[in-house]
């Protein structure tokens, strides 16, 4: 496994193996990897000849009051677990070699960027999608892998993919989750203990709209209501959102479908988490695999 802090020497690297080629999968990432990350690389091990993958905590996406600084950084854990897995390539820039001094070029997909998350951190998926397509143009991937936990992070960069001409099909793979349901993210390393049991309620409603459909309710906002009584049992639970919306466009939705996004924004103490659902008709669990039939940002 080779490590590049220099996005030119790995575009040479990369020309090497495309001249050869050869198939690179690419897993961009903030670090501190867990098992859902892990899915994802493995996925694009078994996928691809050459694998790269990106920790790079991006402060272009980080609010003024977020948590850029206190991010976990676990460096050493993060290579080994990506030696471990068969990566070939990591890619480590520094922030002053993705945004020099000077740097003025922002890539904003309209209208997706601006609802759900969107809504309570303005410009995050403006810096989502500028380092995405800046990570593009040195890694130059056949296929990118992302996690269904982040959807609308998925849904945004799909569409940028679409609309920027980038030739590269994107897989987006099942939110991997702990024994008690709770959605693995970096930022549950926040979470107390008593906090983290909380946190299963977010899985939990998400569960409770699975059960409302399977048994026929169709209303949204009946099934919205029942999902934010639940998580408002919870004294440590502040809700941002809850919603129902069309996984192409992110619209609210009045009525249930087939390939609707469910989704939450969940403030546990100071920790704010989200998670979602997909739903099918007869679906599964968790609703997972159907991001495989949107049409959006496919070839
Ligand atoms: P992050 O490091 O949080 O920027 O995440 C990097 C990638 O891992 C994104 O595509 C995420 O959607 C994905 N990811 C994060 N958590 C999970 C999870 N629990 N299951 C599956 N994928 C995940």
């Amino acid at each position: 496994m080779k490590v590049f802090r220099s996005p030119e020497k790995l575009s040479i690297a990369i020309n090497r193996i495309k001249q050869n080629k050869k198939r690179v999968g690419f897993v961009p990432t903030m670090g501190a990897l867990h098992a859902g990350h892990l899915s994802l690389i493995k996925q694009a091990v078994k996928e691809n000849n050459t694998v790269v993958v990106s920790i790079f905590v991006n402060p272009a996406q980080f609010g003024p009051q977020e948590d850029l600084k206190k991010y976990p950084r676990l460096l050493k854990m993060d290579l080994a677990l990506c030696r471990q897995a068969g990566v070939d390539f990591i890619f480590l820039p520094e922030n002053k070699i993705m945004y020099p001094r000077g740097y003025s070029t922002f890539v904003n997909v309209e209208g997706l960027s601006e609802v759900l998350c969107g809504s309570s951190r303005p410009g995050h998926f403006r810096g989502v999608a500028t380092v995405v397509a800046k990570l593009f143009n040195i890694v130059r991937p056949d296929v990118l892998y992302l996690g269904q936990k982040d959807a609308q992070q998925a849904v945004i960069i799909a569409r940028m993919i679409k609309d920027l001409n980038f030739p590269v099909k994107v897989k987006v793979l099942p939110t991997v989750r702990g024994n008690d349901g709770v959605a693995l993210s970096s930022r549950n390393a926040y979470l107390s203990d008593k906090e983290r049991e909380d946190a299963v309620v977010l899985s939990k409603a998400l569960l409770l709209a699975q059960s409302l459909i399977d048994n026929g309710q169709r209303h949204a906002d009946r099934i919205i209501n029942r999902m934010k009584e639940l998580i408002s049992k919870k004294r440590s639970a502040r809700i941002d959102y809850a919603a129902v919306v069309d996984l192409e466009n992110l619209m609210p939705l009045k009525k249930i479908k087939p390939g609707c996004l469910i989704a939450l924004a969940v403030k546990i103490g100071k920790t704010r988490l989200i998670d979602n659902i997909i739903i099918r008709e007869g679906s599964g669990k968790w609703g997972q695999n159907y991001f495989s039939k949107i049409k959006i940002g496919k070839k």
